[in-house]
Parts: structure tokens; sequence; C-alpha cells
């Protein structure tokens, strides 16, 4: 009964937007049990296809394809790839004509977005409704896996603009949320009454899935730990920000749930996500070719988007892969740890960078983080002489300051530390928290 629900609500939807995400899901249900060697060769085929555009209407791919003696006609396994020279977002900038396909009019569902960045470099981009169909595909199997139940709601906090929304976006945003029997919140107001909101709908949904980005939740889990509730949903859903270890804790800690990560970037979406054995994140290998390089820097091609075809892009991101194979059964590749951004890095005075993981991992070991209730952190880097660090957590005494000055210090060289413990590290414009502010990498 609630499976009917579920496939007369996602096709009407699919109706409304011109998409066919219902068809995509079904499809990805099946591929999900798939081996290795059936997915490469499914890969294949999708790259042949991808090739063949770009051969025929991408003039950017054309050329890399003509030097390599590439044509569709000689595309035999997914090595070929490695003939492709691996692209950034400064290059694309650099030849972006190029990568605009000839016979863009002609795809279906072309739409524009933008990349924010902290590199400061913006790239308007296009996708197309096949496209974000399987994206939209693979989020719905992300929600089986999550063990969503639609007679339960969905509670997802947004940091769209809530407050100049028009009234057609308002109406079709409620409708959204009536299919899809969701409730969206705003992910920048958590006063009190916002507060009250959430724990109504806790109380009558109690197997609820909550959504929203790592450091939103965090905050409303401290939040509602403050108050001294808690609470035992189905699953808490995180995204946009790397999910650190404490992060999970305070999360499970109010929850009592599974939290399930997942990744992606505003040019390729739906990249992968963590399955209920919490082993890593799976890797929507139907739609992205993941490769890393020996920087760990992700590269991906996109064999979905044939309106900005990406292919062996470096977003910029850095991720462990996994060696093992998930407790699921899945065969699928596995993400072990996302490591953000290689951008995110503060410079010790010996020029060496140092990843903002290290500070992770410092709040780690000298047992701040779990002494202290830990909720945040930020590092500002002001010049190469001077750091500040925002801590937000329970008092730090001055020997938990002293001793993280002093690490820093061996880290970094003699320069000039200050710990800060603050009541609220706020997010960035785009609502995203930013773990390094560095005005030595990006001046400002
Ligand atoms: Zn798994």
């Amino acid at each position: 009964m609630v499976l009917i629900n579920k496939k007369i609500r996602y096709q009407v939807e699919d109706v409304l937007s011109g998409k066919n995400v219902w068809g995509k899901y079904v499809f990805l249900k099946e591929s999900e049990t798939w081996d290795k060697s059936r997915i490469e060769e499914y890969q294949l085929t999708k790259l042949r296809q991808l090739l063949e555009h770009c051969y025929n209407n991408v003039p950017a791919y054309r050329g890399f394809m003509k030097q390599s003696g590439l044509n569709p006609d000689n595309i035999t396994s997914l090595e070929t790839l490695k003939q492709f020279p691996i692209i950034d977002k400064q290059y694309i900038l650099n030849h972006y004509n190029d990568f605009i396909p000839t016979n863009i009019s002609k795809i279906k569902g072309v739409k524009s977005s933008k990349t924010s960045g902290s590199t400061g470099l913006i790239l308007k981009y296009f996708n197309d409704s096949n496209c974000r169909s399987v994206v939209w595909g693979s989020f719905l199997r992300f929600q089986d896996w999550m063990g969503r139940d639609f007679n339960n709601r969905y509670i997802v906090f947004r940091g769209r603009n809530f407050i100049n929304e028009s009234i057609f976006s308002k109406l079709k945003n409620g409708f959204v949320d009536y299919l899809e029997h969701s409730k969206t919140l705003d992910s920048y107001n958590l006063q009190d009454k916002d507060i009250e909101v959430l724990v109504n709908l806790l109380k009558k949904n109690p197997k609820a899935i909550l959504r929203g980005y790592v450091l939103n939740i965090v905050d409303i889990a401290s939040i509602l730990k403050n108050k001294g509730l808690s609470y035992s949903i189905q699953a808490v859903s995180t995204t946009a920000e790397p999910l650190l270890d404490f992060h999970r804790k305070i999360i499970q800690d109010t929850f009592n749930c599974g939290v399930f990560d997942q990744y992606g970037c505003g040019e390729i979406e739906g990249v992968a996500y963590e399955c209920n054995q919490h082993k890593g994140l799976h890797v929507t290998e139907e739609h992205v070719i993941l490769e890393t390089d020996n920087n760990d820097e992700l590269i991906l091609t996109d064999l979905d988007n044939f309106s900005f075809p990406f292919i062996r892009y470096k977003n910029g991101d850095k991720v462990l892969l996994s060696k093992n194979k998930c407790t699921c059964g899945r065969d699928s590749k596995l993400i072990d740890k996302i490591i953000g951004r290689s951008s995110d890095n503060v410079i010790g005075l010996n020029g060496n960078p140092v990843h903002w993981g290290y500070f992770h991992h410092l709040l780690i070991y000298t047992n701040i983080a779990t002494n202290r209730n830990l909720q945040k952190f930020q590092i500002i880097q002001k010049s190469l002489s001077e750091i500040v660090v925002n801590i937000q957590s329970d008092p730090l005494s001055e020997n938990d300051k002293n001793i993280l000055i002093d690490e820093i210090k061996a880290k970094l060289g003699e320069i000039h530390v200050v710990v800060n413990n603050v009541e609220n590290i706020p997010h960035s414009e785009t609502g995203k928290f930013k773990a390094i502010i560095s005005y030595v990498t990006n001046p400002q």
C-alpha cells in the first residue's frame, strides 16, 4: 500500500517536472545488486554514448579525442578514459565556449547552475533532465537505505531564502512537500519557536528522518540536548560538509539512530551515499566514474550530463577510498573518508600546508573534544605569523588552551596563536561552514 502510494507520488512529480526519477529509481534498485564486472560493462556502454556525443558536439573533448587518436568506434574499455587529460575549473573557464555542446538546444530540460567555492572561481554549468533524474533516482534509493517509511515525515532543514520567496515558489515547494510527505524548515532560524515546531513534528513522527547540513544538524542536536530532550528516530541524513566522528557522536547522542552521510559537489551530484552498515559511502557507479590521483584528489566523470559534460574533472576535494567491500554485500566502490577541499589548508612558517583535519585530530587526541563537548571549531589564519582558533564548546580551561597553543606552535613554527572559547561560529554566506578561513591562501 505504502509502495503504491510512494510510486504515485513520484510519478506525479515526474509529470510536473519533466523528469523520470521513478524509472531511474526502479533501475537503480536492480543495479545495486550487480557485481563489479556487470557495473563496469554498464559504465562502458554509457561512456561510449557520452564520448560519441562529445566527439560530435563538444569541441573541447573532440580536440582531446583527436589528439589521442580516439573516435566513437575505438572506445573498447574503461581504460580509454585515461587518455583524456585531467581538467579542473580553471581549465574549463579558460576554454569555456569549447565545453558547451553545439547541439545544446536539442537536449531536453537544460538548466543552468553556478558553483560557489572558497577559491573564488565561479563556473556556470548546465545539466539536463536525464541527468537530474538519475541523481534524484539515486537519492530515492539512498532513502531506502535509511529505511524511510512514507508514513513518517521526512524533515528537511534548508538554507534557502524563506522570507523573500515568491507566492509561486511557496506553492510549488508546499506541493512538493505534500507529495513527498516532507516538511521543510529554515536552517537559519533555530529560535525557541522554530525548535518547538521541530519538537512537535518529532512527537508526531517518532520514526522521522531528519536531514540537513552537518553543522546545522549538530547545532540542532546540541540545542535539544541542552533542553534535556532526546529521541529515537529512524535516521539522520547529513550533507554538504565533512562529517567528523565527534559530529556523528553528538547527533547519535540526541537522536539515537544511524547517521547517513552523502557526498556530491554542485557540478556532479549524487556521487556517493552511506548504507545502513556505515562502512563508508557507496559510489553511484551507474552515474559516475570515480578515480583518485596519487594525492587522493578526486577525478570524476559524469556519465549522465550531456549538456555540460564533465570528463576527468578534478573538483578540488580529497577522499580516501576503502580497500574493503561493504558488509551489506553491494559491490560498488566505497569512500572511506571525505577529507574535503585541498584548499582548506593553513600554511606553516616553513611554507608547508597543514590540512584542517590536523586540528580535528589535535582536538580529539588531547581529549578536548570529548571532555569539553566540542561542537565546532574554526581556524582563521590572519597572516603567516598569526592564527586564531575559535572553539565552540563547554568552557575550556587555561590548561586546555595552553596545550593547544603549544601543539600548534610545534606544528607551524613560532607564531602567535590565540585560542578563543566562543558561543557560536557563524556559517559562511552560502550557508556552508568553513573550518579554515585563510587570508594567506585566499587573500580577501
Ligand atoms: Zn553497504
